[in-house]
C-alpha cells in the first residue's frame, strides 16, 4: 500500500502536460561536472551577456533595507515610467513576474475546454503549456514562420480564442514585418479572438530593421483585441528579477487585474526595473555589441557549412544536416562548460545559442569547432 503514486483527482487534461525545460543552470555544471563557476559559459537562456546596468545594481543595494516591506502594489512609479516610454496610459499597463506571468493571466482569463490557441509550428513553449492548464486545444501553422497566408485561413476557420504572434520568434529568431502583423490581426473577429504580440526581443528586432518595430500604442489604438507583451529579462538584463509587462486597452487590462495576485513582483524587482529604464545607454551599448558579435556567428556558420536562420534576436539558431546530431553536439559542449540549447525537443535538428560577450563567443567557437570535427 506504500506505492508512491499521486492519487488525488488531478484534472484529466493536466495529466499530459510536459514540464517546461528551462535552460540548464550554471549550478548544475558545477555540481555534476566539477567545472569552476567562473569557467562556465552560459549561452542557453538569452540573457544579456553584459549583465545589467550599474544603476540597477545601485538601486538593488539601496533598497536592500526594504526587503521586509511588501512592494507598492499599485506599482505606480514603474507604470508611470513605462507609460511615458510607450506613450500609453497607466491604465493600459499590467506588470507581471516576467511577461510569462502575464501570459498565464491571459490564458486563465480566456481559455477553457472547447476553445483554442493558434501559434506558429515552432514557437515559445509556454503558450502550449498555459493552454493545456485550461484544457484548450492547440492549433499550429504548417511552417515555423508566421505567414499571413497560413495564419489567416486558420483564424477564419478555427476562430481561436488566442493567436500568439511571437516576433521575433523564440527559438527561431525570425521577426515579422509590421504590415504582416496587421494583416493577420485584421482577419480576426474582435469578439472572439485576442492577438498577443510577444515582443520579448523587440529591442533587438527594432534596432535591426524598422519594418519589424511594433509600436504598442499604435496597435492598441487600432485594435481592441490586442495585447502587447514586453520584458526586462532580455535586452534590459533583468532575467533574475522577473519583471515583464502587458499593454492593452483599459477594458482588457482591468479584466486581467482580476487574476493578478497582490504583490506579484518584489520590492527589489520594482526598484531594479525602474533603474533599468533610466539607463537607456546601457541597452544601446548592449545592442551595439550584439550587432557586432552576431556577425561572427554568421561567419562561423558559413565557414563550417552550417545552415542558420537569420536572426533578429539576441540568439541564433544553427540547423544541422543529417550528418550531425544536435543533442550530441550540445552534450559535448555542456561537458566542457559551454551551455547552449538543443532544439530537438522542438523537432529541429539544431541548437539555439545566445550571443555572448566577445570572450564567451571565442570559447563557444573553439569548443563547437572541436565538436564538429
Ligand atoms: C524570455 C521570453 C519571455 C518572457 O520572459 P520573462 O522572463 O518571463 O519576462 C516571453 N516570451 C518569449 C518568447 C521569451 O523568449
Amino acid at each position: 500500500m506504500s506505492e508512491k503514486v499521486l492519487r488525488l483527482p488531478v484534472k484529466e487534461y493536466l495529466e499530459e502536460i510536459e514540464v517546461y525545460e528551462a535552460g540548464k543552470p550554471i549550478e548544475l555544471l558545477v555540481r555534476e561536472y566539477g567545472v569552476a563557476p567562473e569557467d562556465v559559459v552560459k549561452l542557453a537562456s538569452n540573457e544579456n551577456p553584459l549583465g545589467t546596468s550599474p544603476l540597477v545594481k545601485e538601486a538593488i543595494i539601496a533598497n536592500a533595507h526594504r526587503a521586509h516591506l511588501y512592494p507598492d502594489d499599485s506599482m505606480y512609479e514603474l507604470k508611470e515610467a513605462l507609460a511615458r516610454k510607450f506613450g500609453v496610459e497607466e491604465e493600459e499597463l499590467i506588470i507581471g513576474a516576467g511577461s510569462d506571468q502575464v501570459l498565464s493571466f491571459v490564458s486563465q482569463l480566456l481559455l477553457e475546454p472547447g476553445r483554442s490557441i493558434l501559434t506558429s509550428r515552432v514557437s515559445f513553449a509556454m503558450y502550449d503549456i498555459y493552454a493545456s492548464w485550461y484544457g484548450a486545444d492547440i492549433v499550429k501553422s504548417k511552417s515555423w514562420r508566421h505567414l499571413p497566408e497560413e495564419f489567416i485561413p486558420l483564424i477564419e476557420e478555427r476562430e481561436p480564442t488566442i493567436v500568439y504572434l511571437c516576433t521575433p520568434n523564440n527559438p527561431t529568431g525570425d521577426a515579422m514585418r509590421v504590415e504582416d502583423i496587421e494583416k493577420i490581426v485584421e482577419s480576426g473577429n474582435p469578439e472572439k479572438t485576442l492577438f498577443v504580440i510577444d515582443g520579448a526581443y523587440m529591442e533587438y528586432a527594432a534596432a535591426k530593421n524598422p519594418e519589424y518595430a511594433v509600436s504598442p500604442s499604435r496597435f492598441i489604438e487600432r485594435y481592441p483585441n490586442l495585447l502587447y507583451l514586453g520584458t526586462f529579462s532580455k535586452a534590459y538584463g533583468l532575467g533574475g528579477m522577473r519583471v515583464g509587462y502587458g499593454i492593452a486597452r483599459k477594458e482588457l487590462i482591468s479584466a486581467l487585474y482580476k487574476i493578478r495576485p497582490p504583490f506579484n513582483i518584489t520590492t527589489l524587482s520594482l526598484a531594479a526595473a525602474l533603474a533599468a529604464l533610466e539607463d537607456e545607454a546601457f541597452v544601446q551599448e548592449s545592442l551595439k555589441i550584439h550587432a557586432q558579435e552576431i556577425g561572427r556567428y554568421e561567419e562561423f556558420a558559413d565557414r563550417n557549412g552550417i545552415e542558420y536562420i537569420e536572426s533578429s534576436t539576441n540568439f541564433i539558431s544553427y540547423l544541422f544536416g543529417e550528418d550531425r546530431e544536435s543533442g550530441k553536439i550540445a552534450r559535448y559542449l555542456f561537458e566542457r562548460g559551454v551551455i547552449i540549447r538543443d532544439l530537438s525537443s522542438y523537432g529541429i535538428n539544431g541548437v539555439r545559442i545566445t550571443v555572448g560577450t566577445p570572450k564567451q563567443n571565442d570559447r563557444l567557437f573553439e569548443v563547437l569547432q572541436e565538436a564538429l570535427s
